[in-house]
């Protein structure tokens, strides 16, 4: 499932992007900085869970890899690292 697409969990949305981006910013007043990094870590983990390689074999007998969050539409695959994985990985070298 790409994280543009129509998704049945649509409706459950509880912020917007911003709020999101803001809310790993911005450090709440009755936190510590230790904690809100502890929450961001665990957040980002989920992310990365969420789109971890998938292992597949093509026709031509080579193992390769999908995201397994990418790749639910059977016509485009994406290849792992997506983007997404991608983008944690740049951040964190
Ligand atoms: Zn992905």
């Amino acid at each position: 499932m790409r994280c543009d697409s129509n998704r049945p969990d649509r409706d459950r949305l509880i912020m917007t992007h911003d709020e999101l981006l803001a809310k790993l910013w911005i450090l709440p007043v009755n936190v510590t900085e230790l904690q809100h990094g502890a929450k961001a870590v665990q957040a980002l983990r989920a992310v990365v869970e969420l789109h971890k390689s998938y292992p597949y074999t093509n026709y031509r007998g080579e193992q390769l890899h999908f995201c397994n969050h990418c790749m639910d539409d059977e016509i485009n695959n994406t290849d792992y690292p997506c983007l997404t994985i991608q983008a944690i990985e740049k951040e964190l070298m």
